[in-house]
């Protein structure tokens, strides 16, 4: 292979060097980006990575990056922490969480597809680049593009949360709000790909974008000491990311840098988009497509473009999915900023809620180690708590005042017990 990265179509094989494009010209199946690992086994040592810092920089020879590229952005390196008293409360003993509810510079995973995706636009030659998006793409597209001097354009369901309509504003980016639900914005974008020069991330760059979703994997390794964990719990939207941290597991192993082991993969979904979780806990040979109604939006994707290679990624690991209702996503979200201290969206209350309907199933052993993916931050979707914390009377500035209230809280607390 001349190149050290080339697009390959994931049915056929066939190889198709680098360019803007998903889809096979031969058997129109999607396409993804593969390395020359017997070259990388030789030339790229873990020790190399010491003198790199933490972020998904360090893991350049493993993404599709040009040649003369340099990155302008610390994207990722984000912590991946025990969790003791949400394991407990499970019944488990070794979980962890991977928090990219403070990835940089968007407070979610989509930061690393978008960092990947724009190294690639230059080199295309695009000026203009943009998404179809249910949210966290939007943000991170609207800010990265401001960094990488290039013109955004994005393409949103018209009910998103305001707080990310918002958070893509602020960047300057121009915002198409589409009267219809993500597919429909999605199918619009295939054809904006099409008419226009633009470099659409998930869309022409979608090869290359979701290799950014490797990192997120690659820390997981590196962060566990170069091993690998028994069980991941992994939020779907398009299901692009849970197959690219198998994808990113496979090529550690494949290179040399941690030990076979098989790593289960869990899905989860939210109740009201669950098209994935749906077909595997029914045993379905491929999905039914869904009409999105959740609170939780970064994921409802009815029809999700990598839904066939998440089911068979679910499958062949011995893992299982599982979704969650408004009202469990809520609790779970709660659950997970009292007992942690991590405040996360709606897609890590589904992941968290999801964890632990699997941890109760008995199909997350007690001394596995398991891995929750926390995708984004709560402050994005914070009208999902509206009314979960009705504000109190306000207290008259005085010591008396203060005693007089408490004397009432510990009272109420007393009778609430
Ligand atoms: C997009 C998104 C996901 C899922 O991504 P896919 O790769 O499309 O499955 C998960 N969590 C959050 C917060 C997201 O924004
Ligand atoms: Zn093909």
């Amino acid at each position: 292979m001349a190149e050290l990265y080339q697009l390959r179509c994931r049915e056929c094989g066939k190889l198709s060097g680098n360019a803007p494009r998903s889809f096979c010209e031969d058997c129109f199946s999607p396409l993804e980006v593969t390395y020359d690992y017997d070259a990388l086994k030789k030339s790229f040592r873990r020790d190399a990575l010491a003198a790199r810092p933490l972020n998904i920089w360090r893991y350049a020879e493993l993404l599709p990056l040009p040649e003369n590229f340099r990155p302008s952005l610390p994207v990722g390196g984000t912590p991946l922490v025990p969790a003791p008293r949400l394991a407990k409360d499970w019944g488990l003993a070794n979980l962890y969480i991977k928090n990219d509810a403070v990835c940089f510079p968007t407070l979610s995973f989509k930061d690393r597809v978008v960092a990947v995706a724009l190294a690639t636009a230059r080199e295309f030659g695009f000026h203009t680049v943009g998404c179809s998006s249910t949210g966290n793409l939007a943000n991170a597209v609207a800010a990265q593009a401001v960094r990488s001097g290039l013109h955004a354009w994005i393409f949103i369901p018209a009910d998103l949360e305001p707080a990310k309509i918002l958070a893509t504003a602020v960047y300057g980016a121009r915002i198409a709000r589409i009267a219809g639900n993500y597919d429909h914005v999605s199918r619009l974008c295939a054809q904006i790909a099409d008419k226009f020069h633009w470099g659409l991330v998930n869309v022409n760059l979608r090869p290359y974008y979701a290799e950014g979703s490797k990192t997120h994997g690659f820390e997981i390794a590196e962060q566990l000491g170069w091993r690998l964990p028994d069980n991941v719990v992994v939020p779907m939207a398009g299901g692009s990311l849970i197959t690219k941290i198998a994808k990113a597991f496979r090529e550690l192993v494949h290179i040399g840098w941690v030990e076979p082991k098989p790593v289960r993969f869990f899905g989860a979904q939210a109740d009201g988009c669950s098209p994935i979780s749906t077909a595997v806990k029914r045993n379905l040979a491929r999905f039914e497509p869904q009409k999105p109604n959740t609170i939780a939006r970064s994921l409802a994707i009815g029809n999700p473009a990598d839904g066939p290679y998440a089911i068979k990624e679910i499958r062949e690991s011995g893992g299982w999915a599982e979704d969650a209702t408004d009202a469990e996503i809520v609790a779970a979200i709660r659950k997970l900023a009292v007992t942690e201290g991590i405040f996360t969206e709606t897609a890590g209350g589904v992941t968290s809620a999801a964890a632990e309907k699997l941890v109760r199933q008995g199909r997350i052993g007690r001394n596995e180690t398991t891995v929750l993916c926390i995708t984004g931050n709560g402050l994005k979707t914070t009208d999902a708590l509206t009314g979960e914390f009705p504000a109190e009377e306000a207290i008259a500035p005085r010591l008396d005042a203060f005693e007089a209230y408490l004397e009432g809280r510990l009272a109420g607390a007393a009778t609430a017990t």
